[in-house]
């Protein structure tokens, strides 16, 4: 994960100018849910801004950083993801999970993940801080209406609530656009392909664990053998950087360049790669050799 940083001003005029009257309409709605007390509406109007996510991301998943399409059709590859549940919440790991992919992070680790909750963070629903893009397996499969915290949940709104307000409920979950949460790249780092706490102890240490095993970073085949390219078209274009041949110089630097940008797919992973290849080449190199050796693997070469 990255942050896609973006200013609280810019970030409402971006809504504006995608559609002019959802503010307004946004305002209304959730005046209405308030009254209710709970989400319920005949049809939603979230997608018509979901180009303003799709753009400020990078056409990538919030989540696992994977490049989505990026033309008209994109609007059926991208989710536009409520980071909090804007319905009931749902409890994580369930038992069927817990089983099914051997998720016990909370034993490891001693942690309480909170409860489900009903009816959930209705007064979110059209909150801008509240929505992020992510791909399907994210969202729909692995995501879908949970969200682990560490202290006390929120059930009733006190009508001033924002995301931003929301932080003493110490989420598990990393929420990537602008300033709103800690960014991403000071939680996890990758050590070759895989994700990795930066923090050894504590909540910054349990909210990479449980990031890493709730979006199965660390295991998702696709994602491990596209971090696997990236690292390994980034290591050959660190070392042909002054090559004789202006065509391989100039395709080199350009790869050095892009790899790493906030919107190409697996960024954190190059950045930490590239950074590695000037601090310890050696160690560099080690990760390289265990990239080519993970794609061997795959093709059975
Ligand atoms: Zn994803």
């Amino acid at each position: 994960m990255i942050r896609y940083s973006i200013r609280p001003g810019n970030w409402r005029d971006k809504v504006a100018a995608e559609s002019r009257d959802w503010l307004d309409t946004a305002a209304a709605r959730t005046a209405r849910f308030r009254v209710l007390g709970k989400y319920d509406e005949e049809s939603s109007i979230w997608s018509r801004i979901k180009r303003v996510y799709m753009e400020l991301q990078g056409y990538k998943c919030g989540f696992c950083e994977r490049r989505l399409e990026k033309s008209q059709f994109g609007n059926i590859e991208h989710d536009v993801e409520h980071f909090r549940p804007k319905k009931s919440v749902k409890v994580w790991p369930t038992s069927t999970q817990r089983r099914d992919r051997s998720i016990t992070v909370d034993q490891e680790l001693s942690l309480n993940l909170g409860g489900a909750a009903d009816p959930g963070y209705f007064w979110l629903a059209y909150h801008i801080e509240n929505y992020l893009i992510s791909c399907k397996t994210c969202n729909s499969t692995l995501k879908s209406n949970s969200f682990p915290i560490a202290r006390n949940r929120r059930q009733a709104d006190d009508g001033s609530d924002s995301p931003r307000q929301l932080k003493n409920e110490k989420p598990y979950l990393i929420y990537p656009i602008g300033a709103v949460d800690t960014d991403p790249e000071r939680l996890i780092r990758f050590e070759g392909i895989v994700p990795v706490p930066i923090a050894t102890r504590g909540h910054a240490h349990a909210r990479a664990r449980v990031t890493i095993d709730f979006f199965e970073l660390d295991t998702r085949e696709v994602l491990l053998e596209e971090r696997a390219e990236t690292i390994l078209a980034l290591h050959v274009a660190l070392a042909s950087m002054d090559d004789e041949d202006d065509a391989t110089a100039a395709a080199a630097h350009l790869l050095v360049d892009r790899l790493p940008a906030d919107d190409a797919a697996h960024a954190n992973c190059a950045r930490c790669h590239r950074e590695l290849a000037d601090e310890d080449p050696e160690r560099a190199n080690s990760f390289a050799r265990a990239a080519i050796a993970y794609l061997r693997g795959l093709s059975g070469a």
